[in-house]
């Protein structure tokens, strides 16, 4: 026998590493035996928060879990999550007035900020809704708009099983701290540094 046939093989070598690895992965899938609602934040400046927002929304709704999503920007675009999700019953609460990017008026801000924070408390008490997403919540926070003690008091009392999602840049450090699962989008690059324009059913 040569000493090479001793030696395992490449893809011996892979199968025990692999083997290893499920054993880790096993052990921690079995260690994790909590159920509950989770708190999940998407921040941070790339491409990416409300997109996934919305697709744990589609994942949920497609498990026939109730959902509803509260938008605290409203943008000037349609928008096209709303156009498919509210045909399969998920509820919309668009800030009617006020905050857009383009907005100045910090007292009409305010109030629109606070009549969507209403309509997200509302959902916050409401154990028949399994899913919240507050999506771009982290700005009326990060602005005052709306009272962090509030959001806090609000997010530890709502029922135990209810999920919630909020996104948005810059997100403040004690949400982060609450949350379950937090996530930074970083950005690498991004189309519209090279002057292409914010393309439909890609941006919005
Ligand atoms: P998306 O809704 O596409 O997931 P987002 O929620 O991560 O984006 P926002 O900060 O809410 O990003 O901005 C919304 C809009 O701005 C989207 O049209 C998005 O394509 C665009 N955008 C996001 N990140 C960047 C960036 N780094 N530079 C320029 N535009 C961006
Ligand atoms: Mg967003």
């Amino acid at each position: 026998m040569t000493l090479d046939a001793k030696k395992p093989s490449k893809q011996q070598k892979h199968q025990e590493r692999q083997q290893r690895l499920k054993e880790k992965v096993d052990q921690r899938i079995s260690n994790a035996i909590d159920e509950k609602g989770l708190l999940i934040v998407i921040t941070g400046n790339g491409k990416g928060k409300s997109t996934s927002g919305f697709g744990t929304v589609a994942r949920a709704v497609g498990h026939g879990l109730n959902a509803s999503v509260v938008q605290f920007i409203k943008g000037t675009w349609d928008c096209g999550e709303r156009n498919l999700l509210e045909q399969h019953n998920v509820d919309f609460y668009v800030m009617a007035t006020g905050f857009t990017w383009e907005t100045q008026n910090k007292e009409q801000d305010t109030a629109a900020a606070k009549t969507a924070w209403q309509d997200a408390k509302a959902l916050l008490n409401d154990a028949s809704v399994d899913v919240v997403l507050l999506d771009e919540l982290t700005y009326m926070v990060t602005y005052g708009y709306i009272d962090l003690e509030e959001v806090i008091a609000a997010l530890n009392n709502r029922p135990q099983k209810q999920h919630v999602i909020i996104t948005g840049r810059a997100c403040h450090r004690q949400l982060i701290e609450l949350a379950d699962t937090v996530s930074e989008v970083q950005s690498l690059k991004h189309a519209f540094d090279n002057g292409i324009k914010a393309q439909v059913g890609i941006d919005w």
